[in-house]
């Protein structure tokens, strides 16, 4: 599998190693603590930081008989790296120091490619950094010299590095990607990585990055947080925060006094995300996250306009979740957030799509013809005698054909039915949660899933 394959690159010699980057204007040395975790696309991002001004897609290493081999991927690295030891344990088994690993980048002749990660790295020598004591200084004026810590930050992108992430079980998978289960060990907490591959170029992969940042400053307890996102080769990683319990998709039928806590928290959450001017355009079941603790946080919305276009590149179809006006094609706002509220609730309450024509199987892209009779009919309304007349006529107003009609934000924190249920009790969704993990958990036992 991709992703377990980045876990495993590279199981070999841990030893620290110094790697020489042979530029045009001098030697940069810099101490790699862990060579083992080391990888291609990182060792890139640092030379292109050192070379800003030229466009390094590989570099070359020279064999014992001076002749420059080209890596340009990460089983190539990995067999520099090899050659690398087999190298220095001769060298010390002839009592010599070990040399640094000198590599050569190779450069095109035009600028443009650049850190997608705004790396900044200071070219000018500085004695004070000096930790690659472990070498001999055979450094020529122009030589720099970087600490271990300074390459680690290279490395990185300032947040959270692909080299930390170790990944565990896949915990579902999308129209854009496939989401696991991970463990960050610096920050020693548990990650939900989002991996999408995508063939773009690097100036849009600067623009989705850049796009991306407004995450880290989301901030409330009803959207789940960001920790960061790194591209490797061609594909996007994002990291947030791991919900025990998953998305509400894969619920049985949910109560109607457990569903009232949930759209309080889903209410709320969007009315954070319109107040920072952000439509969340995918509200879905399988966006709602719940935990034992009884938190509810939605995730995947559409900050980065790149990164949906780019998906929906690859992946044709109209989310059956959508108002009538983005079916049609038509202008929308925060309105259509709201009617997909009002249809994600109907479908958690009933346990089924409410439009019985539409048939979702795997996942919520379908054809559009499909999903004209959304367009065309009056919105479905619960049944009346199975549900609170607060609920109905919740449903009943976020699925108001005409947008306007919908509840506006305030409107919405003023609905009876969300009234009724803002009482800050997460003792309710935390035991339902349990529950139904509980309850799936011995199904599995039995052999029922
Ligand atoms: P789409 O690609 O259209 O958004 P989707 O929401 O079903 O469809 P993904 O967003 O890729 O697909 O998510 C796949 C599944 O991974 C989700 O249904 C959910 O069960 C799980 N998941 C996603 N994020 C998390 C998270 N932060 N914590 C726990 N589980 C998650
Ligand atoms: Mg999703």
């Amino acid at each position: 599998m991709l992703v377990l394959d980045l876990n495993n690159i590279f199981v070999m010699d841990t030893e620290a190693i110094v790697i020489r980057i042979k530029t045009p204007s001098g030697d940069m040395d810099s101490s790699v603590d862990c060579p083992s975790l080391l990888n291609f696309n990182d060792l890139l991002v640092a030379i292109r930081d050192v070379m800003p001004e030229a466009t390094v897609t590989a570099f070359e290493y020279e064999d014992e008989v001076g002749d420059r081999i080209t890596v340009r991927s990460d089983e190539e690295l990995k067999a520099m790296l090899s050659y690398y030891y087999n190298t220095m344990n001769e060298q010390r088994m002839n009592g010599l120091l070990p040399d640094p690993l000198q590599i050569f980048p190779r450069a095109g002749k035009t600028p443009g490619i650049r850190n997608i990660h705004g790396l900044k790295v200071n070219t000018r020598p500085n004695p004070a950094n000096d930790c690659t004591h472990t070498v001999p200084d055979s450094m020529t004026n122009n030589s720099l010299k970087k600490s271990s810590a300074e390459l680690k930050r290279i490395l990185s992108n300032g947040q959270i590095n692909a080299l930390d992430i170790h990944y565990q079980e896949q915990l579902g998978h999308g129209n854009g990607g496939t989401v696991y289960k991970a463990y960050h060990v610096h920050g020693k907490r548990v990650l939900a990585v989002k991996v999408i591959p995508l063939d773009i170029t690097v100036e849009l992969q600067k623009q989705i990055m850049s796009e991306l940042e407004i995450l880290y400053k989301c901030d409330s307890p009803y959207i789940i947080t960001f920790f960061g996102a790194f591209f490797v080769e061609n594909r996007i990683s994002i990291c947030t925060e791991f919900m025990d319990g998953g998305s509400l998709d894969v619920f049985k039928r949910i109560p109607e006094h457990v569903l009232g806590r949930i759209a309080v928290s889903v209410v709320k959450g969007l009315t954070y995300l319109w107040s920072l001017k952000i439509l969340h355009r995918d509200v879905k079941p399988s966006n709602m996250l719940v935990n034992t603790r009884g938190q509810v946080k939605l995730c995947d919305f559409g900050v980065s306009t790149q990164l949906v276009n780019s998906i929906a590149k690859t992946y044709v179809g109209t989310n059956a979740y959508m108002a009538p006006e983005r079916i049609s094609g038509e202008q929308y706002g925060i309105h259509a957030d709201v009617w997909s509220v009002g249809i994600s609730f109907m479908e958690l309450a009933l346990d089924m799509f409410p439009y019985p024509q539409i048939q979702k199987n795997q996942g919520s892209l379908m054809p559009l013809q499909l999903l004209q009779c959304i367009v065309d009919e009056d919105p479905p309304v619960l049944p009346v005698d199975q549900f609170s007349e607060k609920f109905v006529h919740f449903i009943t107003q976020c699925m108001r054909r005409q947008p306007k009609e919908r509840p506006a934000p305030n409107n919405l924190m003023d609905h009876p039915f969300i009234t009724q249920y803002n009482d800050g009790n997460t003792e309710v969704v935390s035991m339902w949660v349990c529950r139904c993990l509980e309850d799936r958990r011995s199904q599995q036992a039995q052999g029922r899933v």
